[in-house]
């Protein structure tokens, strides 16, 4: 049977590589000239670094389960985590209970609300009661509009950009407990990173791939999928130029599902699901900078003044000595991928963004910056809605012998390499009971 895999991100890898494990004959297909998707890396100054932020939480279960199956386990180290929160032109910190306690633009029976309402949430088990609320209307109705407006609410813009009102609370409720179940007995958050970067899982990956017989074209997208009798024949792929018709028995696509609709056509109610969950773009800046920006890991800036949403200062988690005592910092932005700011010039956007820097630390100069790079990602985020249990798309297509596994099917948790890594293996489990047939 030759199985072909569309998209080399993690959900692509894994499962080419467990299947592998089985002795399976893949092919994987990645469109860009790099694997990895989302988590792929880049060089800055010399170093690897992910294109876009990455750490673990200590509940990412999955992901720690194949970094141990594949004898990685070793090189994910824990680091204490720090947040802060950029509003009303200033930086307050906002990792630990004592922070919130000091939080002033809350009054103190609302920092207490704020902290009653967390506690609440951390212990509610059934996130299936919340499947007909948006995070949004659950938030106002329950911690009030003052705490809504100056905590919740920007964080949920600086999530999904202009869709926040469209998140449904499964989401926020998951969330928390995510955040909270990666924290220590004191209360500290702690984030996992892998200390080769994504590149030792991705390069370990394509190594066991290939070195159990599976093949993988870099620079080839799968631009058909052709049926015959509702059942998947070959699929066309362009590499370079050229166009190639490749005979296919079964199929796993992880592309996200807008490209996969462009791939083939499903009746009307499997295509309503895959259109049921939007994307947002992540436009996201690395820079190298000489000196440190923040105090902070993670800064949430809610400020409207500012034209970004977040500072993630990678040398604040992880030691600056591994990147020449450099200090990472990333500017990150979600938006629809329709947004002006995709069809800007990067320095253009680079520059703006810099004048905003000096707000966080007046100190700030843009000669600090030695060197960046820019990554635009147009499948960043979906935004689940509200009762998207019954909208899910199944990962077992009314299209015989084909698969779908991307992040429109994670929920309600997050999406994360980790559930991409849960997904992988709940696709090979199916296609291991079912043989060929993947008829319901
Ligand atoms: C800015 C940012 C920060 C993140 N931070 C974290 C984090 O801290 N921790 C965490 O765990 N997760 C994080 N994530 C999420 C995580 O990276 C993703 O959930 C995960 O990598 C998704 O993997 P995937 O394989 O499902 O999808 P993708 O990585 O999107 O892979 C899909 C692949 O398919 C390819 N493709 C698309 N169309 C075609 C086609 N027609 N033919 C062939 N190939 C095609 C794409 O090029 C891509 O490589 C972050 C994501 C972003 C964008």
């Amino acid at each position: 049977m030759n199985i072909s895999v569309i998209g080399g991100g993690i959900t692509g890898l894994v499962a080419a590589y467990l299947l592998s494990s089985q002795g399976k004959k893949i092919d994987l297909y990645e469109s860009a000239h790099f694997l990895g998707g989302q988590a792929s890396t880049v060089k800055l100054g010399g170093f690897r670094i992910e294109r876009g932020y990455h750490h673990l939480f200590k509940n990412d279960y999955f992901i720690r389960k194949l970094l141990s199956d594949l004898g990685l386990h070793k090189s994910l180290s824990w680091y204490k985590s720090s947040v802060g929160t950029f509003t009303q032109g200033k930086l307050f910190p906002f990792s630990s209970p004592s922070d919130l306690l000091k939080f002033y633009p809350l009054s103190l029976s609302n920092r207490i609300k704020l902290g009653l309402i967390s506690i609440f949430l951390q212990n509610k088990k059934r996130w299936e009661d919340y499947e007909n609320i948006s995070a949004n209307e659950w938030i106002k109705q329950y911690a009030g509009l003052k705490i809504y407006e100056t905590v919740w609410k920007p964080l949920l813009e600086m999530k999904f950009g202009e869709f926040y009102e469209q998140v449904g609370m499964p989401w926020f409720w998951s969330k928390m407990k995510t955040r909270f179940a990666s924290r220590d007995l004191l209360g500290n958050e702690i984030l996992g990173y892998l200390d080769n970067s994504f590149e030792e899982l991705i390069t370990t990956l394509k190594d066991r791939i290939e070195g159990m017989g599976g093949k993988i074209h870099l620079n080839s997208k799968v631009i058909k999928i052709n049926q015959e009798n509702g059942s998947i024949t070959s699929i066309i792929v362009e590499n370079l130029h050229k166009k190639n018709k490749i005979k296919t028995d079964l199929i796993i696509n992880t592309a996200p599902s807008y490209e996969l609709l462009k791939m083939v056509s499903f009746d009307k109610n499997y295509t309503a699901k895959l259109k049921a969950a939007q994307y947002l773009g992540a436009s996201v800046f690395i820079l190298l900078l000489k000196n440190k920006l923040s105090p902070y890991y993670w800064v949430n800036v809610t400020d409207k003044e500012i034209p970004f949403l977040g500072l993630i200062e990678h040398t604040n988690l992880v030691d600056k000595n591994l990147y020449g005592d450099n200090h990472i910092v990333y500017i990150t932005n979600y938006a629809s991928y329709k947004d002006p700011i995709f069809k800007e010039k990067e320095e253009v956007l680079l520059n703006r963004y810099l004048l905003h820097l000096k707000k966080i630390n007046p100190s700030f100069k843009p000669e600090w910056v030695k060197d960046y790079v820019y990554n635009a990602v147009s499948a960043a985020q979906p935004i689940i809605p509200i009762n998207y249990s019954e909208k899910k798309p199944s990962i077992v297509s009314p299209i015989k012998n084909l698969y779908i596994g991307n992040t429109t099917q994670i929920y309600p948790e997050d999406r994360g390499t980790n559930y991409s890594v849960k997904i992988a293996g709940e696709i090979v489990s199916l296609i291991t009971e079912k043989g060929e047939h993947n008829e319901k």
